[in-house]
């Protein structure tokens, strides 16, 4: 790899480590929808060096029990050995929890560009004061504020199941392009 730094240098070389997991981790994309890395939902928090030189990599659940998670370690650690950037250990944190607000301006594009419609953003405020909205029945017909189609961009959509592919998502139908589409619901 890159030539090793002189002794001075070990601060230098452990923020050179840090950034290039970055790098690395960049590229690994979430198992449940594979157009969108971990680093672009969010879930990839932090990475560090620790005191015993192992990287320590910081992650976070998307959805409490997402069965993904244990792939998303294993990936995370295949691509570390695979850059020689180990060792390593993983740490999940719970704290604060994972929202939809998470993921980036770059993963929403692509989420909509795959034919996902991206989440709206919740609220900035924590998830326990977030307060419940309750929309009237006449205007969850149409709900024109909610889901726009990914392909056409209709406002003009309604949702056919609460759960699509995975409980993350809904499957929502366009009602002008007649397209069915998944809605990854904020949360
Ligand atoms: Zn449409």
């Amino acid at each position: 790899m890159s030539p090793s730094p002189a002794p001075s240098a070990n601060s230098a070389a452990t923020a050179d480590r840090a950034a290039r997991a970055w790098a690395v981790l960049e590229s690994v994309p979430d198992p449940e929808i594979p157009v969108v890395s971990i680093r672009d939902l969010g879930i990839l928090r932090d990475i560090a060096v620790a005191d015993d030189a192992a990287l320590e990599v910081v992650i976070t659940p998307t959805y409490s029990g997402c069965p993904a998670m244990s792939q998303i370690a294993e990936d995370i650690g295949l691509a570390l050995d695979a850059a020689g950037l180990g060792p390593w250990r993983i740490r999940t944190t719970l704290s604060p929890a994972w929202t939809t607000d998470w993921i980036s301006e770059a993963g929403r594009e692509r989420l909509r560009a795959y034919g996902i419609a991206p989440p709206g953003q919740c609220s900035q405020a924590p998830a326990a004061a977030r307060p419940m909205r309750f929309v009237p029945r006449a205007a969850r017909a149409g709900a024109p504020d909610l889901v726009p189609c990914p392909r056409c961009g209709s406002h003009h959509t309604q949702e056919i199941s609460r759960f699509a592919s995975t409980a993350c998502k809904a499957l929502y139908r366009c009602l002008d392009c007649r397209e069915p589409f998944d809605y990854f619901k904020p949360y």
